[in-house]
């Protein structure tokens, strides 16, 4: 089973876009390997879930913000799957204050997971993928990112971090045929956005063209065609999966 499957990480992977990311590629064919941070129910859920599709998967805790944990992850994921061809950048968070009110911790925690997180897994696998070619990174940003958001500094900083780093690799290393792409979602329905208030929600829904949140499997899918053959001549880019905010 899955001899000549492909090996896709995806960082975050027990919740949220990032589960809907992993249970996608394993659809799609792929051995799955995912981290997660804090409790473990939720990852086994979603192991368990890959295993009945008939895919291969190893998962567990791994703190994206620590470079050892990152690269002792990763030396076990191809332990037990073999070589990674495909990372998905995904795990992130908020700590959301006006900058007036805002504690270094904040911005640190944010920066540490959302943007030093995705050079941890990409610094620790790169020079592997340009030894074997033919690999692919995507990176979750944020329309945050592109755009800005009021009391998201911290976030918004290391989302727009996130699409400077895809391009500037996209560039340094197409030569060894890895492409590197971003994704920008807007406004997904998940726990990361389940707490904001209500009115928040409907004033966020009204700037959106096609009247609705996003889903997560709206993000999946795009993630799965940049991780696919039919995405060869697509590098460098972000692509925003935001139903039309910014119109
Ligand atoms: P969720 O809060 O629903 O899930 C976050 C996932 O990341 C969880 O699996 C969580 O694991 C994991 N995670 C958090 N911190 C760490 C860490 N330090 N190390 C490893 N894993 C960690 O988030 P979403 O699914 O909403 O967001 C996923 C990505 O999409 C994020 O990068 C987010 O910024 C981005 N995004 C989301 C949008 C939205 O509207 N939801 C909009 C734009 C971008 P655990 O539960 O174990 O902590």
């Amino acid at each position: 089973m899955q001899e000549n499957a492909r090996v896709a990480v995806v960082t975050g992977g027990s919740r949220g876009i990032g589960r809907a990311i992993a249970i996608q590629l394993a659809r799609d064919g792929h051995r799955v390997a995912f981290c997660h941070q804090s409790e473990d129910g939720p990852a086994t859920r979603v192991a368990e879930e890959i295993r009945s599709l008939g895919a291969q998967v190893y998962n567990r805790r791994c703190d994206v913000a620590d470079f050892d944990a990152v690269k002792s992850f990763l030396a076990a994921v191809e332990e037990h799957l073999g070589p990674i061809s495909v990372l998905v950048n995904n795990a992130g968070i908020v700590r959301d204050k006006p900058l007036v009110l805002m504690d270094y911790d904040a911005w640190k925690a944010v920066i540490d997971v959302n943007l030093n997180g995705t050079f941890h897994f990409c610094r620790a696998s790169i020079l592997d993928f340009m030894k074997r070619k033919t690999r692919c990174i995507v990176n979750i940003a944020s329309v945050a990112g592109v755009y800005g958001n009021p009391a998201q500094t911290n976030y918004c900083a290391s989302k727009a971090g996130i699409i400077g780093f895809t391009r500037a690799l996209a560039k340094e290393v197409g030569g060894y045929g890895i492409r590197v792409n971003a994704v920008a979602p807007g406004f997904i329905a998940t726990d990361m956005t389940e707490s904001l208030p209500a009115d928040v929600v409907s004033e966020a829904v009204k700037r959106v063209a096609l009247k609705r949140m996003g889903t997560v499997q709206d993000v999946a899918d795009i993630v799965s065609f940049l991780a696919s053959d039919r995405a060869s001549y697509i590098t460098g880019q972000v692509f925003q999966v935001d139903g039309g905010i910014a119109l």
